[in-house]
């Protein structure tokens, strides 16, 4: 018995995760300084610090698109280029704000069967224009875990950044499902961005149970000068921004940052195996993070929507499931058994390509 019905269009159709609202019910006693001049957001800025193991400048956005834009808009001048996947959210899903509150800075979108950038593929792009008509690459963001549920291993980063030193490029980390890839690689959130050579990333909170908002994390601190009136200017400076920094310290402070992220890990690797061997379900790539992307005959999809289950078919076709902090088992267990009868019917249909 699934009930109440969960649904696995997105993480995001998740609510908020225990820690995280009891942290606004603690923040909401009282009154409070405004506009970031509070306790909860010294807090939250000291437990990144804590958690990173190093003294990085902390700002907070409302959502993944202004985090990322603001942080690209902060590592290029208007006629710089920031290099990115061809599936990369900044891309495809942002509506063009990285460019917008850049004041030009355009993306350069390298091929990607897969979502990953790699060092050859970032080389390509950045030489292969270097004259004075061409925007200058200046900025490589890389989306961690990927748009397709991958994750770059440490090494991968490494020697991506490694690209980008040579090449006079800062490397920008789109992390809106970090924490997940974090409880992949049984890493510290060290390993996965400074040490590795990332100058800027952020840090996603709303996929990770929060009700709202996303941390932007300078590990140059040189980089964040001036981005409070960025973020000001922008519209995303809350004044009650408690709301914002209360549930990141309790996250971070209780670890739930990581073991709910875990959860959703755990529940999109067991659907993967409980549906990998059906007739006709083919699954895109390897599960290595909390989403799960599936190849299917459109009978079948038309099917599981007419079962009332809601997913999105947007990259290569496919059908994704995401799963989050609060996947109840019971669902999950729900859509398989769907997913075993629409297969039983179907059995015969022509796959989707
Ligand atoms: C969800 C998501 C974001 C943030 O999106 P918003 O809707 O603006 O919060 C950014 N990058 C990736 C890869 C995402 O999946």
């Amino acid at each position: 018995m699934c009930a109440p019905k969960q649904q696995f269009a997105s993480d995001n159709y998740a609510g908020i995760c225990p820690e995280a609202w009891a942290a606004m019910a603690e923040a909401n006693i009282g009154h409070e300084s405004a506009y970031g001049a509070d306790s909860w957001t010294a807090q939250a800025a000291d437990a990144f610090r804590t958690l990173f193991s190093t003294d990085c400048d902390v700002f907070f956005a409302f959502n993944g698109t202004a985090a990322n834009s603001l942080a690209l808009a902060a590592l290029s001048q208007s006629y710089h280029s920031v290099i990115c996947s061809e599936l990369a959210h900044v891309e495809t899903d942002e509506c063009g704000a990285p460019e917008f509150f850049s004041n030009g800075a355009k993306l350069l979108v390298a091929p990607s069967s897969n979502g990953k950038l790699s060092p050859e593929a970032i080389r390509l792009i950045a030489s292969r224009r270097t004259d004075i008509h061409y925007p200058k690459p200046r900025v490589v963001t890389i989306t961690q875990p990927t748009e397709t549920g991958l994750v770059y291993t440490l090494d991968e980063i490494r020697a991506i950044a490694a690209t980008c030193r040579e090449l006079g490029l800062r490397l920008h980390m789109d992390g809106a499902r970090f924490a997940n890839a974090c409880a992949t690689l049984g890493c510290t959130p060290a390993a996965m961005t400074w040490e590795a050579g990332v100058d800027v990333l952020c840090f996603g909170g709303t996929k990770n149970g929060m009700a709202v908002g996303e941390a932007v994390i300078f590990f140059d601190r040189a980089l964040s000068q001036d981005f409070d009136y960025r973020c000001k200017q922008a519209g995303q400076l809350a004044s009650k921004m408690r709301f914002l920094a209360a549930p990141w310290v309790r996250m971070l402070e209780t670890g739930a940052w990581l073991h709910r992220a875990a959860h959703a890990n755990t529940c999109a690797r067991t659907f993967a195996e409980k549906i990998a061997g059906l007739p006709n379900i083919e699954l895109m790539f390897p599960v290595e993070a909390n989403g799960v992307f599936v190849k299917m005959p459109s009978a079948i999809a038309d099917a599981l929507r007419a079962r009332d289950w809601k997913f999105y078919t947007f990259i290569g076709g496919g059908a994704r499931f995401m799963f989050a902090w609060d996947t109840a088992l019971d669902c999950l267990e729900s859509l398989v058994e769907d997913f075993r009868a629409v297969s039983a019917e179907q059995t015969g249909a022509p796959v989707l390509t």
